[in-house]
């Protein structure tokens, strides 16, 4: 399961970045073509931030959709799976966005 290896990333950042006792609220940017299940880092969430500061912390996870453009037919479209193809049935598909994995918020209490 790599979301633990991501999540543990994650965590590991925040508290590098912000040396507050306590933060109460996370919030994560997880694309829906990341690859990562946010369900999977929810589960991982509590197991990594037990005992830091992030102990029992909000974690807020905004999927973005996945959107393209196929270099075929020039359709511009949403996606929701890791492999992108165009109706067109073209795999040629300039993704735009809906690979981001980033924290976006951190709130500390
Ligand atoms: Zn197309």
């Amino acid at each position: 399961m790599h979301e633990l290896g991501i999540t543990q990333s994650i965590v590991d950042a925040v508290l590098d970045a912000i040396e507050e006792p306590r933060i109460t609220r996370l919030q994560l940017e997880i694309g829906k073509l990341s690859g990562v299940v946010p369900d999977s880092v929810r589960f991982c969430f509590d197991l990594v931030a037990s005992g830091t500061a992030l102990d029992g912390a909000r974690l807020d996870i905004v999927e973005p959709p996945g959107r393209g453009a196929c270099r075929s037919c020039g359709h511009t479209c949403e996606f929701d799976d890791p492999i992108v193809l165009c109706p067109c049935g073209s795999a040629d598909v300039q993704v735009r966005s809906g690979r981001e994995l980033k924290i976006t918020a951190v709130d500390v209490g």
